[in-house]
């Protein structure tokens, strides 16, 4: 089956200013007072496409901007500039009632079930909330009827829909949690982080919950993790991101065999993988700098052994290769990595 465009992001950028009031913007410096604003980069220039019932998994250390992407896509935060597109419709800019439409097909399910549950609502409570809401003429039996069905396509027990979320245990409320976003049915599911705050034992059973809902309800998934080892085995492409930018994404195979930029390949090479031939561990050395001050040129280059001068002062554009992939590199341009 052709799969067909679902979600492209075109030059999305988000900022946010976290500079405080006026008073607090000005600083007394060089026998001078000068306003000073504090602007986090968090989101820069992410250009990328998601074709229906695939999962493109978004990595990065912590702070590269991969939550606040989720976020952005799913209209709780409005980007600076660029464009959002679902299914060939400019979402970004659509206010609030010409938005609910598309809330019911976008929905997302958060790291942390118990934060993201209500504790005084009971799981009926919770998932009838929005099927009441996107369905306003549905009548109580058949309301009743689609909780039983998403209770039981998450594995948890209809008999238990008045139980509340501290009766549960952290695997049993993410199930909750994805049961609530499966509720409204959703095309697109935005996961962030959905396994991070789980025991080892259960993290496998949530992912293999969601590749089954995905094979059941053909969902399309946008999966955000720190973790390249975690979403090797669910994702068809994986986009690794930097400080805010995307600096490659490929289908999953290509880019666990042959990474091409210099963070990938040093994020893969921190992973202990069996029977890998020709990876070394390769230590990045310095700190990620901070988003409020990114570097000149590539913002990677404080750390890459293979910088040179073009890296210090030139943003690396995003070439598409032949194999569909996306690497961001002076380097790999120039034939030299
Ligand atoms: Fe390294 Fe230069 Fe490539 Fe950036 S553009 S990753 S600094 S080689």
């Amino acid at each position: 089956m052709e799969s067909t465009l679902l979600l492209r992001l075109k030059n999305v950028v988000k900022h946010f200013d976290i500079s405080g009031s006026l008073l607090e913007q000005l600083k007394f410096e060089g026998g001078k007072i000068i306003r000073k604003q504090a602007i986090v980069q968090a989101v820069n220039d992410v250009s990328f496409d998601i074709m229906g019932g695939e999962t493109v998994s978004v990595v990065g250390e912590s702070g590269c901007g991969k939550s606040t992407l989720a976020r952005t896509v799913m209209g709780l935060y409005a980007p600076n500039s660029g464009e959002i597109h679902y299914k060939g419709k400019r979402i970004d800019n659509l206010s609030r009632s010409k938005m609910l439409p598309y809330r019911a097909k976008m929905q997302m399910v958060f790291q942390d079930p118990y934060a993201s549950l209500n504790p005084r609502m009971s799981v009926s409570q919770t998932l009838e909330e929005p099927i009441r809401f996107h369905n306003p003429g549905i009548t109580p039996s058949e309301v009743a009827d689609r909780v039983a069905h998403v209770m039981e396509q998450v594995g948890v027990d209809p008999a238990w829909r008045t139980r509340y979320p501290h009766e549960f245990s952290g695997g049993q409320r993410q199930r909750i949690s994805i049961a609530r976003a499966l509720a409204v049915g959703p095309d697109f599911i935005v996961a962030d982080e959905p396994i991070a705050a789980l025991d080892v034992s259960i993290q496998a059973q949530i992912l293999n919950l969601l590749m089954e809902l995905q094979d059941k309800n053909g969902l399309t998934y946008m999966f955000i993790s720190h973790d390249l080892s975690v979403v090797e085995h669910i994702s068809n492409r994986v986009a690794v991101m930097y400080l805010g930018s995307l600096c490659e994404l490929a289908e999953t195979g290509n880019l666990y065999e042959q990474p091409r930029h210099p963070y990938t390949k040093a994020l893969l090479s921190a992973i202990p993988r069996l029977g890998a031939k020709g990876f070394r561990h390769i230590k990045l050395e310095g700190d990620v700098p901070s988003p409020i001050n990114l570097p000149t040129g590539c913002v990677f280059h404080g750390r890459c052994p293979y910088a040179n001068e073009r890296c210090r002062t030139e943003i690396p554009k995003q070439h598409l290769r032949a194999s569909g992939s996306l690497v961001a590199c002076h380097g790999v341009e120039e034939g030299r990595i």
